[in-house]
This record gives C-alpha cells, sequence and structure tokens, in this order.
C-alpha cells in the first residue's frame, strides 16, 4: 500500500470546522487506499500567543521551560483531529514528538533532528490505524522536550517520510503551492507547477516561509518528494522533486523577501588578515548565524566589515562585536533593524548574464539603494531598506515578466 505524510499547517487546523474538514480529508485518503501519517501544526496563531505569553511572564524565559510551552500548541490539534477522525470511523492514535521517536540535540528552541525511530507509528499503521504527530517538536538527547524552530512542523514531516519510507509527502497550508513571488505581497504572482530542490533551497532560505528550509534540506537529502498544496480548494499544488534535465530552465523562477534579518557594521577594522576570524570566530562560538558579509576595500589601511543576522541575534552579535572593538583596533559598532532582503532565484541564471543587471537597474530606477549584495549560482539578493521591500518585490517581479 502507498504511504503518504500529510502535514497541516496552522491555518489548516485553525478552527473545529476546519480540523473536521482535514479529518474528512484524511479519511478520503485512507478509503482511497494509502495509509497516511499526519503531521499537525497548533492551532492558528497558536504558536505566536505562546510566545507572546511567556514574554509578559518572563525576561529570562529559560529555554527549556519555552520548549514545554511551545511544544503544547501541537498537542492540542493531534489530539482534537484524532477525535474527529474517531467520529469518521477512523482509528486516529495521536503521538508527541517525543512518543513518536524523534530524537534531536539539545539545542533548545531550534533542536535539530538526529534520529526518527517511528516503531509506534508503524505499529498504528499495520492495524489500520492512522498515527497523527505533533510538528515542531522531539525529545533531545538529555531526554527534555525540544522544538525545531518557527515552521518546524515541516521539518517534521519530511523526517518521517524519510523514516518511513514515504512515497510522498504532502504539505497543505493556506495557499495553493509555492507561487513565484508571495502572493501576499504579489497579487499577480503566480503558481509553480515544479520546483527544484535546489530553487526551493533558496526560495526557503531567502524568506519564502512558505516551506522551512530546514524541511527542504532533508527533503532533498533523503529523495523525498514534496508536493505543497491547498487545504482550501484541495486542488493539486506545487511539486517540489529533483531537477528534470529535460526541462528549459527558467531565468528566474521567483522573487522572494524576508524582513527577518537586521545589519550590524564594524567599522575602522585595521586590513590585516586574522581580524574578521576572529570577529566571526566569536560569533559562531555564541550561536549566531550570520548571513550575508560585505567587507568594503580598505582605504587608508582599515575597512567596514558589514554583516547580517536574524533580528533576534541582534543583541548578542552587537554585544560580541562591541566586547571585540579593543582587541581588533576597530573604530566602533553599529546595528540597523531597518534592512531587507529582496532576491531572485532561478536555476537558468547561471547560464543567462544580464539578469543582476536588470535587477540593478530595476532597482535604481526607483530610487531603491543597494545597501548590500550577495549571490549564489542560482540567487542575487540586494539588502534594501525594509520599508521599501514589498515595492522592490514588486517592481522586480513585473521587470522580470513573472506576473
Ligand atoms: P503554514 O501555517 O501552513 O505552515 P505558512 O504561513 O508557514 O503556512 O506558509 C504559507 C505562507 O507562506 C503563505 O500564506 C504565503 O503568504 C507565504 N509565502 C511566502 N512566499 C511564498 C511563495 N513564494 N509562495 C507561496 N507562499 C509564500
Ligand atoms: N507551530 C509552529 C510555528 O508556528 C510550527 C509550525 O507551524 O510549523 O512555528
Ligand atoms: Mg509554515
Amino acid at each position: 500500500m502507498p504511504l503518504v505524510v500529510q502535514k497541516f499547517g496552522g491555518t489548516s487546523v485553525a478552527d473545529a470546522e476546519r480540523i473536521q474538514a482535514v479529518a474528512d480529508h484524511v479519511a478520503r485518503t485512507r478509503r482511497a487506499g494509502s495509509d497516511v501519517v499526519v503531521v499537525v501544526s497548533a492551532m492558528g496563531k497558536t504558536t505566536d500567543e505562546l510566545v507572546r505569553l511567556a514574554g509578559e511572564v518572563s525576561s529570562t524565559q529559560p529555554p527549556r521551560e519555552l520548549d514545554v510551552l511551545l511544544s503544547s500548541g501541537e498537542r492540542i490539534s493531534m489530539s482534537l483531529l484524532c477525535m474527529a477522525l474517531a467520529d469518521l470511523g477512523v482509528e486516529g492514535v495521536s503521538f508527541t514528538g517525543s512518543q513518536a521517536g524523534i530524537v534531536t540535540d539539545t539545542e533548545h528552541t531550534r533542536a535539530k533532528i538526529l534520529e526518527v525511530r517511528g516503531d509506534r507509528l508503524r505499529e498504528v499503521l499495520a492495524r489500520g490505524g492512522v498515527p497523527v504527530v505533533a510538528g515542531f517538536q522531539g525529545v533531545s538527547t538529555a531526554r527534555d522536550i525540544t522544538t525545531l524552530g518557527r515552521g518546524g512542523s515541516d521539518t517534521t514531516a519530511v523526517a518521517l517520510a524519510a523514516a518511513l519510507g514515504a512515497d510522498e509527502c504532502e504539505i497543505y497550508t493556506d495557499v495553493t503551492g509555492v507561487f513565484s513571488a508571495d502572493p501576499r505581497v504579489v497579487p499577480e504572482a503566480h503558481r509553480l507547477a515544479r520546483v527544484s530542490f535546489e530553487e526551493m533551497l533558496e526560495v526557503a532560505a531567502t524568506g519564502g516561509r512558505v516551506l522551512a528550509l530546514r524541511s527542504v534540506e532533508f527533503a532533498r537529502n533523503h529523495h523525498v518528494p514534496l508536493h505543497v498544496r491547498s487545504s482550501f480548494t484541495w486542488e493539486p499544488g506545487t511539486r517540489v522533486d529533483e531537477e528534470d534535465p529535460a526541462m528549459e530552465q527558467a531565468v528566474v523562477t521567483a522573487v522572494t523577501h524576508d524582513t527577518s534579518e537586521a545589519k550590524v557594521t564594524v567599522a575602522g577594522v585595521p586590513d590585516r588578515p586574522g581580524l574578521a576570524a576572529l570577529l566571526f570566530r566569536a560569533l559562531a562560538d555564541r550561536g549566531v548565524n550570520v548571513d550575508m558579509i560585505v567587507q568594503n576595500t580598505s582605504a587608508h589601511g582599515t575597512t567596514d566589515i558589514s554583516f547580517t543576522v536574524p533580528s533576534g541575534d541582534l543583541p548578542t552579535s552587537t554585544e560580541v562585536a562591541e566586547s571585540l572593538v579593543g582587541e581588533l583596533g576597530a573604530a566602533g559598532v553599529s546595528s540597523d533593524a531597518g534592512v531587507a532582503r529582496v532576491s531572485l532565484v532561478g536555476a537558468g541564471m547561471k547560464t543567462h548574464p544580464g539578469v543582476t543587471a536588470l535587477m540593478f537597474e530595476t532597482l535604481a530606477g526607483a530610487g531603491i539603494n543597494i545597501e548590500m549584495i550577495s549571490t549564489s549560482s542560482i540567487r542575487i539578493s540586494c539588502m534594501v531598506r525594509a520599508e521599501r521591500v514589498d515595492e522592490a518585490v514588486r517592481l522586480l517581479h513585473a521587470a522580470f515578466g513573472l506576473g
């Protein structure tokens, strides 16, 4: 019997009616002859609400306790869905991440999955039931509850699909698939029928939150085909899979944007070997994930180094940089939370010159200043002022004929 993992995001289980609609869909899939493992997110904005509550109660928020709190949202959805399934004559059996055998490292609030045991899920499948697993969570090697970072239910779903050898992993959400830009920002964006893992990795890494980055990495590494689709219309959506060498690659597939990063600048760093290493080692040791880095050409023997970090890491990063000003012999540190990134992603840009030029011309035409630039072989990103990023996305989407 084919096995499919079906993941339902927060909006897909936002209220009683939505949960019943999901139960109905799961029951139909089961009756059509597939084994199903379900992964659920917390209902609606529950996780945001829990984060807010933690912030009201505590300024220290011990990470272990925060994870216990955040993991509770998904437990509500999984039990309610199993009840709705029972009404339809389907045996749904709920499992927390820990019960499902999802073992993680000990990095609270951003734990990585180390192993998926899944024996209890196989037992339920063997007797014809439907395991319903709480997304976004696991149990650490120190036996504490962990969460996988925001959007982590996608990662749970793909990890289970890989571990159980599922034929496909379906990600049900509030849009009909992966679009050429965030449809909330660009109403004329179009749905992509197919996206390669490589392109999807770039989309997810640059703000296209429709799939969590780690879930795409997992899918690519374990060859799990994904199908992103809507739980409101149930129509076929976007297939995310290996690149098809027979297909002509679009020069630009999608425009993405990300407002979740901030910029730190260390000014007047002497132009000597070892100083950048010192700074970025110190940041790494504090667990900061540095993204873009720009070092200006040196003038009079000194240079400015700017880099971006997730906004949440801005205080730590600034503190680390400031603590090193003396040792670096730098002039000072400044931080800037008002930046945002706009990116173009497309596998065809490898072989098509002129993409960068048109991108810069488009931004220049609107007087949008580019503060930093970074590229990969299939992506170009520019840092711009946050208040102009939506406009930048719309202009680029039109300039590259994606509408
Ligand atoms: P879920 O709760 O189902 O996990 P998310 O909110 O995490 O849903 O992801 C879906 C959202 O991702 C959409 O509502 C959409 O606004 C946003 N999004 C951003 N970029 C894209 C894109 N390129 N294609 C589709 N959706 C996108
Ligand atoms: N509920 C978690 C979040 O909001 C995980 C998820 O939905 O994927 O981030
Ligand atoms: Mg999501």
